[in-house]
Order: C-alpha cells, then sequence, then structure tokens
C-alpha cells in the first residue's frame, strides 16, 4: 500500500547532472540466459573494459544480491517474480545515480523483463540474450545444479522443470558456444560506442 503522505522530495542535483559529471549516459544492461550460460563472466569482463575506459560502474548479480537485499526470497514463480521486481528497482537507482548498471541474472520471464524495460527511459535498457545452448550449459555445468536438477534434487530449475522465455527482440545476441568472452564483451562495448552511451 502507498502511503498518501508520501511526496516526492525535490532536489537539485538530477540524473542529468549526475551523468554529465561521469561522461556517460546511464543505462541498464541486462544479461539474461539460462544458468552457466556466460552471464557473470561476461558481465565481469564488460565491467573491467568500462573501467578500464574510466567509466562508472557496477554489477548486480546473485552474489551480491540473493545474499542480502533478497535473501527472504526463494526461487518459486512468485519470489523470481519479487527478485526481479526489487532487482529492477535497484538497477534503476543506480542508474538516476548516473552509472552504468550491469545485471546479471536468470530472469526466465518475459514479463518481468518487460516490467524492468518500462521503469527506466527509452533506450536505457540493453537487453542482452545469452544465448549459449541448454546443451552447452549443461555440459559445463560449473556447480553441478544441472546434475542435481535431473535427478530431482532441485526444484524449479530453469531449463530442466521451469520455463526460460528467451527474448524476442534483444539489444545483444551473445552466444558463448561461439564466441569467446573477449569477443562477446567487445561486442557489447561495441554496441554502447554505436548508441553514444560511451564516447572515446
Ligand atoms: P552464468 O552467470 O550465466 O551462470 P557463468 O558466467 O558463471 O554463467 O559461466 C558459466 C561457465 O561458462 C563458466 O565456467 C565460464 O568460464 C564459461 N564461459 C562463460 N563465458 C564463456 C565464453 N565466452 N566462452 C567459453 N566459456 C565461457
Amino acid at each position: 500500500m502507498v502511503d498518501q503522505n508520501i511526496v516526492w522530495q525535490r532536489h537539485n542535483i538530477n540524473r542529468t547532472n549526475r551523468a554529465e559529471q561521469k561522461r556517460q549516459k546511464p543505462c541498464i544492461l541486462w544479461f539474461t540466459g539460462l544458468s552457466a550460460s556466460g552471464k557473470s563472466t561476461t558481465a565481469n569482463a564488460v565491467e573491467k573494459k568500462l573501467f578500464k575506459l574510466g567509466h562508472h560502474t557496477y554489477l548486480l548479480d546473485g552474489d551480491n544480491v540473493r545474499h542480502g537485499l533478497n535473501k527472504d526470497l526463494g526461487f518459486g514463480d512468485a519470489d523470481r517474480v519479487e527478485n526481479i521486481r526489487r532487482i529492477g528497482e535497484m538497477s534503476k537507482l543506480f542508474a538516476d545515480a548516473g552509472l552504468i548498471v550491469l545485471s546479471a541474472f536468470i530472469s526466465p520471464f518475459r514479463s518481468d523483463r518487460k516490467m524492468v524495460r518500462e521503469l527506466v527511459s527509452e533506450g536505457e535498457f540493453v537487453e542482452i540474450h545469452m544465448a549459449t545452448p541448454l546443451s552447452v550449459c549443461e555440459e559445463r555445468d560449473p556447480k553441478g545444479l544441472y546434475k542435481k536438477a535431473r535427478q530431482g534434487n532441485i526444484k524449479n530449475f530453469t531449463g530442466i522443470d521451469s520455463a526460460y522465455e528467451p527474448p524476442e527482440s534483444p539489444e545483444i545476441t551473445l552466444n558463448t558456444a561461439e564466441c569467446d568472452v573477449e569477443a562477446c564483451a567487445e561486442q557489447v562495448i561495441k554496441y554502447l560506442r554505436e548508441k553514444h552511451i560511451i564516447h572515446d
């Protein structure tokens, strides 16, 4: 319930001022894909490149979100929706702060990703589909999770007994089965330059 007495506080320094100070356009780079599709690895590589170029970034992933803000949430459908809603709102705040936000979450449902897209202005939500095939992800299985899911020891595992809805028109599609980490990260940087989100 929204408290009727809560009113927006007016501030003198706005998102444009903060972004201009950092000489970048704020945006949310939203990495979506199956477990082990390469979201974290690629997001990390992109963040390293941006940092080297002097940009101000922040990477949100399972490690810094699931253990803190969202530690009360599980992996059922309702909790997954709430997980993404909170991450979306948090990403929006970081973008308001002028940052280039990298969010690396499976985010399997189209409607949830749409909800986040609609939180920010046109062009600020950059959906990056990690289109690595399930067979490759399952073969990699770095944490042994696919094996456990196949044995029935993890319920609601995306790609096994919970759906993954691929993006219909993502801004960027990457397939880590065909493209090494460096090349994937470079594709993202190229996109950011083309869209004038970053400058040389
Ligand atoms: P996710 O965050 O989607 O769960 P990770 O980034 O943890 O996936 O990557 C899963 C595995 O795939 C890791 O072992 C990683 O080294 C490997 N990997 C990621 N990107 C690539 C790539 N471009 N080429 C080859 N292997 C990759």
